[in-house]
């Protein structure tokens, strides 16, 4: 269970481009093997995408606000 939470904000890290070869290894490892997690994190990839989309648009605004908000709260969560 542990792991599952460390892996959630790893991903987080890895689509933030802030993660080190080592970790985003650990994360490809993990999310080839838990259904559950590759899940939550296709669904973060696809809320980040739409998000870079808008941003390219115009400015942070309050919807990319509560999006950003809603994908922290079902990071949080798990399952
Ligand atoms: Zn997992």
């Amino acid at each position: 269970m542990l792991q599952h939470r460390k892996i959630r904000r790893a991903v987080e890290v890895c689509l933030d481009g802030e993660a080190d070869a080592v970790l985003a290894a650990e994360v490809r490892r993990h999310l080839s093997e838990c259904w559950s997690c590759s899940q939550d994190g296709e669904w973060l990839l696809l809320i980040r995408a739409s998000l870079h989309r808008i941003e390219a648009r115009r400015p942070v605004d309050l919807a990319v606000a509560r999006l950003n908000r809603y994908a922290t709260t079902v990071m949080k969560e798990g399952r």
